[in-house]
């Protein structure tokens, strides 16, 4: 079944519903906040009955998005899933980002299906790595980024200095909409910049629950808080146009940054964090399909995979795709068509998933994420459509920065070891590299991070029955390059030319110096830059 013509109600309907829907994800360095903040926005829309906000992560093992063995372990997030509720009069999905550096690849892929970034700033650190990475992708991207400085409960940088280390690092402009009153680790509220008025929080006494906030005039706040308020505001009017806080087209356009400052682990200036989000976050719009033609909003159902993802469940041993909705209405029990395959894919089992918990869904909208179930012929970048063909852009692989050599070892299981190393590529698990040299039975499996290795010879054990060696190779840079440059990298030590499943060869070196002697003596060898690499 394909959902009949679409009458001019329900475009209207759709429309309507993309309208509403604000898609975004939340990227930082490990241990800004992320997780506190995901809870306490979730806590504010009354989703979770109390926030574990406030806990460390040891007593966090039952909050919302830890799942797998290897996660709980290590305390990291792997999975990545979308959190929706609704605030206001809006919709709002929150994507799941792994907070793992090695994992930034999945988050990459999540960034390509957002609308919108939150950028979480810890006050006392600053920008850190990973921010500056995860930032670089959004500005690849020209996702716009909503900047909040978390942490201010606790002592910190000053706020000044803060906003020169946005504007220098980023290039974006910060374009305060709040102010925080009372210096890092004394944070009594904020001066919401847009209505003129001091939101003074008070700590609630289980801090797991919404900030008791009271609402001040200039004039209350300058009694109540005295030189706090004054100190505040005036550093605050260096910064701030009062006249003018946010220019949206620059925000739009990725050149300034809506700024806002936070306690997640209080839940102060959560609220006005959701409030930006509903009045100036982009809501779900036309995306470009491979020509560059925008698809509507309100034409027949389309979406793209971004993430696949196995194992979620021990006990189900699932596979679930995971659907940016893009145009239409999704109707559980949809019949829809792969654009890659031209075949169709029934959509029986549709959920939507957040860490463990599932819900079946009937139906979603443009913005809104769908998990597939057990849909393992859909593979990360699959465009899905009814009705009139879509195809959009595939979501970049990254560049590899570590590649071991594949083996199975049991020989009569080869037939399982290859099965499992496609369907690990075609997850984005990982990167396949292949040469006559090495021949198919050792093939070079590469990955942004390390720890993408273990995630897949646990999966080659547990889910596909081909336990596997791994042998770590020397090379930490890959470059594209073309078939001929097989024969000039044959012997050459420190480099060596593979091809990818999706065509491309990689020249692979061990370092920048092999790639720099290489380049010297052969000025003519075609060696290009990754589009999308995490390497600074
Ligand atoms: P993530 O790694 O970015 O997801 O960070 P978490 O949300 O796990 O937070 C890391 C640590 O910082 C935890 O111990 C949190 O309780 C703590 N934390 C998070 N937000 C705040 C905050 O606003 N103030 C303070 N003092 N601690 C916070």
């Amino acid at each position: 079944m394909s959902s009949p013509a679409q009458s001019p109600a329900r475009a209207t309907e759709i429309s309507g519903q993309a309208e509403r829907r604000r898609t975004f994800a939340v990227i930082s360095h490990p241990d800004a906040g992320k997780s506190t903040l995901t809870e306490a926005l979730a806590l504010h829309a009354k989703v979770i009955g109390t926030a574990g906000a406030t806990n460390g992560k040891s007593n966090r093992k039952d909050t919302v998005s830890d799942w797998q063995q290897m996660e709980k372990d290590r305390g990291i997030s792997i999975s990545s899933a979308a959190l929706q509720f609704s605030y206001r009069d809006t919709v709002i999905n929150l994507l799941d980002t792994p907070g793992h550096a090695d994992f930034s690849e999945d988050t990459y892929r999540v960034l390509a299906a957002v609308d919108c970034a939150v950028m979480l700033v810890d006050a006392g650190k600053g920008l850190e790595t990973q921010t500056m990475k995860l930032f670089e992708v959004c500005r690849q991207r020209n996702l716009p980024i909503i900047t909040v400085i978390n942490k201010w409960d606790r002592p910190g940088l000053d706020p000044l200095e803060l906003m020169d280390e946005i504007t220098e690092r980023t290039g974006l402009t910060p374009m305060p909409l709040t102010w925080a009153i009372g210096i890092a680790g004394d944070f009594r509220g904020v001066w919401d910049i847009r209505r003129d008025e001091f939101a003074k929080f008070a700590r609630n006494s289980s801090g797991a629950q919404i900030a008791l906030t009271e609402y001040l005039t200039p004039e209350q706040a300058a009694e109540s808080e005295g030189d706090a308020w004054t100190d505040s505001t005036e550093e605050a009017s260096l910064v701030v146009d009062e006249a003018n806080p946010l220019d949206l087209d620059a925000f739009y356009a990725g050149k300034a940054t809506p700024l806002l400052f936070s306690s997640a682990a209080l839940n102060f200036g959560v609220k006005q964090i959701l409030d930006t989000l509903v009045d100036f976050a982009p809501p779900a719009a036309p995306r470009a399909d491979i020509d560059g033609n925008d698809r509507a909003v309100d034409a027949p159902f389309s979406g793209f995979v971004f993430k696949v993802q196995a194992g979620m469940n021990q006990a189900h041993r699932d596979h679930v795709a995971f659907v940016r909705v893009c145009s239409g209405m999704f109707e559980r029990g949809m019949v829809v068509t792969q654009s890659r395959t031209g075949k169709s894919f029934a959509t029986k089992y549709a959920q939507q998933v957040f860490g463990r918990d599932r819900e079946v869904i009937d139906t979603a909208f443009p913005g809104d994420v769908v998990g597939l179930v057990n849909a393992s012929a859909l593979r990360v970048g699959d465009s899905l459509f009814v009705e009139e063909p879509v195809e959009y852009p595939a979501i970049p692989l990254f560049a590899p920065e570590h590649f071991q050599v594949a083996r199975s070892k049991d020989p009569s299981k080869y037939k399982q070891f290859r099965r499992g190393i496609e369907q690990l590529e075609h997850e984005g698990v990982i990167q396949v590299l292949r040469s006559d040299l090495r021949g198919d039975q050792a093939p070079v499996l590469a990955a942004v991070g390390p720890m993408q290795f273990e995630v897949v010879e646990d999966r080659m054990h547990h889910d596909f029955n081909a336990p596997m060696r791994l042998e770590r190779l020397p090379y930490s840079l890959a470059r594209l390059t073309t078939a001929d440059a097989t024969a000039t990298l044959a012997n050459l030590h420190g480099a060596e030319v593979l091809e990818r499943s999706d065509g491309e060869f990689l020249a692979l070196f061990n370092d920048i110096w092999a790639m720099r002697r290489v380049e010297k003596n052969n000025p003519d060898l075609p060696l290009a830059e990754i589009g999308t690499s995490m390497q600074k």
